[in-house]
């Protein structure tokens, strides 16, 4: 079976966005995989978790290369992305990263 180390392929420009996309359907489609789909793309589980949140493989390739988002575009608070506890989202046309249970999220749920 083959490995992909997917995101270093795009910060090296050996494949393009479109292709990446494309390798990861093939290994989500692949029924003989034994390991989990992340570790055939050479993800580890945080740049994983911010793909299923919708930042493209691109953006999570700039992360790995240039340092993550240490800063909940809410709040101002750190965020600690191998901590998890967050949430990527779209915010001034990029995907940025948000607390799960931010202090300044509108709707307070809890007492
Ligand atoms: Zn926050």
């Amino acid at each position: 079976m083959k490995k992909y180390d997917l995101l270093d392929d795009l910060i090296h420009g050996k494949i393009t966005p479109d292709e990446a996309d494309d390798i990861c359907s093939g290994v989500l489609a692949d029924t003989t995989l034994n390991i989990p789909a992340h570790e055939a793309l050479g993800l580890t589980k945080v740049e994983w978790t911010a793909y299923a949140h919708g930042a493209d493989f691109q953006e999570v390739a700039d992360w790995r290369q240039h340092g993550w988002p240490d800063r909940c575009f809410v709040c101002g608070g750190r965020i600690k992305p191998e901590s998890f506890g967050w949430l990527a989202r779209e915010h001034n046309g990029k995907t940025q990263l948000k607390h799960v249970t931010c202090p300044k999220d509108g709707d307070h749920t809890e007492t």
